[in-house]
This record gives C-alpha cells, sequence and structure tokens, in this order.
C-alpha cells in the first residue's frame, strides 16, 4: 500500500476531509502503434514532454484536470519514445512503437481536371470550405470521449484503411502530365447512401456543413482531449455546431458528395496539441486503433 492510501485512511478515520490527490506516478497505455494514441495518467494540470531516441523534443502535451495526458503518435513517429513530467520528479515512461507496414501505390490513369479545383467558381468554393475548416479546427471542446472507448460510426465493411500511400499518374485536357502524392489519412466504409452515421464516441460538433469542396456533407466531432472525428461525403447532416451527442448518437447519414469515387463515409480522426496555439503541426491518427482503444481510468482514481 502506498503513503498516499495510508493518508486518505488517516483522513477518513479522523473525520478530515479527503485530501485531492493527484496522480503521483507517470504510467502511460493506450495504443503504442505508430498512428496510435497514449493515455498517459499523471499528476493534474503538469505537462507532458515527448522526446525521441536522442533526447530531442518533439511536443509538449498538457495534462487535463482529470489527471490524463492524451498523446497522438505520427504515422512516421520514431519508434522509440520517452514521455517525461516537465515540473515533477518523476521517472520517465520510455515507450517503444510497434511499426506500420503500410503499402505504397502507383495508380495511371488520372483524370488530372478532376483532381484540384481548377474554375474560379471551383476555386472560391475551395476557400470557403478551407477557412471553414480552419475555423472548426481552431475551437477546442471539454470532453473525455477518447477515453470511454470508440465504436465504429456505421455499419459496413472497411473499404480502404488508414496510413497507404498512393502516387497518382496522369494526363489532363490541357495534355500535359500530372502526378499527386496522397497518404490515406482516413477510415473508408462502404455503406449505401442513406446509411445512419452515429458518434463514435461523446463530443461537442464543431461544424455541420453540407457543401464543403472536397468534402460534401462534413461534421467535425471534438471529442475533447484535442481529438476531432471528421465525416466526409454525408448525404445529410442533422446536427449544428454546439450540439452535444453521446456515442451512438445519431449525426446524420451516408452519402456521395463532395469530390468521390463511389458511396461511402470516410472517417478520419485528428489529433490537435492542446498546449499549442500553432494548428500547423496537428496530424491525423489511425481510427481503426482507436476502435480496439480500452476505456481509461484517469490518474485520480
Ligand atoms: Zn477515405
Amino acid at each position: 500500500m502506498f503513503l498516499r492510501d495510508w493518508l486518505l485512511i488517516v483522513a477518513i478515520w479522523v473525520g478530515l476531509p479527503a485530501p485531492a490527490i493527484a496522480a503521483e506516478t507517470l504510467t502511460c497505455s493506450g495504443q503504442a502503434t505508430q498512428g496510435g494514441l497514449l493515455l498517459c495518467s499523471a499528476p493534474a494540470e503538469s505537462t507532458l514532454i515527448v522526446s525521441g531516441p536522442n533526447g530531442e523534443a518533439k511536443r509538449e502535451v498538457p495534462v487535463n484536470a482529470d489527471g490524463v495526458g492524451t498523446i497522438g503518435l505520427l504515422r512516421t513517429e520514431t519508434l522509440e519514445l520517452k514521455v517525461a513530467s516537465k515540473e515533477h520528479d518523476l521517472p520517465p515512461q520510455l515507450v517503444t512503437l510497434a511499426k506500420r507496414d503500410d503499402p505504397f501505390r502507383t495508380i495511371e490513369g488520372l483524370d488530372c481536371d478532376k483532381v484540384d479545383a481548377r474554375t474560379p467558381e471551383q476555386k472560391a468554393h475551395a476557400g470557403r470550405s478551407w477557412q471553414t475548416k480552419q475555423n472548426a479546427f481552431g475551437t477546442f471542446s471539454d470532453g473525455n470521449g477518447a477515453r470511454s472507448g470508440f465504436i465504429v460510426p456505421t455499419d459496413g465493411p472497411m473499404s480502404s484503411p488508414f496510413g497507404p500511400a498512393r502516387k497518382y499518374i496522369g494526363v489532363g485536357k490541357d495534355g500535359k502530365p500530372c502526378d499527386k502524392t496522397s497518404v490515406h489519412y482516413g477510415y473508408d466504409i462502404a455503406v449505401p447512401i442513406g446509411t445512419s452515421i452515429v458518434a463514435p464516441a461523446a463530443g461537442t460538433v464543431i461544424l455541420g456543413d453540407e457543401d464543403l469542396y472536397y468534402e460534401g456533407g462534413t461534421v467535425f466531432l471534438d471529442h475533447g482531449d484535442g481529438l476531432v472525428s471528421v465525416f466526409m461525403h454525408m448525404s445529410a447532416v442533422d446536427v449544428a455546431p454546439g450540439d452535444t451527442v453521446s456515442v451512438g448518437e445519431r449525426l446524420g447519414a451516408s452519402g456521395n458528395t463532395g469530390r468521390t469515387t463511389g458511396p461511402h463515409l470516410h472517417w478520419a480522426v485528428k489529433w490537435r496539441n492542446p498546449g499549442s496555439d500553432s494548428r500547423k503541426r496537428d496530424f491525423y491518427i489511425d481510427p481503426a486503433l482507436l476502435l480496439e482503444l480500452e476505456p481509461h481510468a484517469s490518474g485520480q482514481e
């Protein structure tokens, strides 16, 4: 039994109010894989320093009032990480990540004119859409959705996983060749138009728009701790910014809107560092790994 447990027992025994007890240790669990998510129990409202194998600092991540620091992991993260407390003298956690093995594909026959917004109207639409997304990603909601675990947002087969890089090669109407390399940062689920989409975890809606240029009907759902689920190509959007939803609650319906190659739901999860004012270093993590996340108790329990 630890000293703090004895103190608590003594406090109860003498009839004193139980003192607020912060976690005295630093322990990380979650999905220790490139593209995954670490949930670290640590003293409430402290700061975690994440560094690489040579001690180079990568990012500083805040620990929330419940004593949980939520650390997103890049798809290309170095395999050795150290998580240390900035303010507290605690043994650091050394974390070895499982390596991803995402395929790389070259796809020929791209119609270059379909890839990007080219006409003035398309460019204006794409510009407005970009600004709408930036505004939403700049807001942060409270919540502990990630710690309760995730469910699939719609019932259908996974048609494209997170992670593969695809290089497209083709020719445009002007006869000039073009190429484009893109990483698939979402988890695609093949479902017919009109299939219900539900919240994979509790959260606050921070964007609901039926007509973004690339994404089509789109919802952003902020789960707290910086994690935002993004749902694209929807045929119906039933929620609006400010709505709070529980896990399993309906957000709208799947569709084939925006730039798509067929009806499906593109579900992506972005990790934004709540400790940084800049959104430039935010990134997407692998939704499939979140589906395997065990519910996580806070550091004070
Ligand atoms: Zn997709």
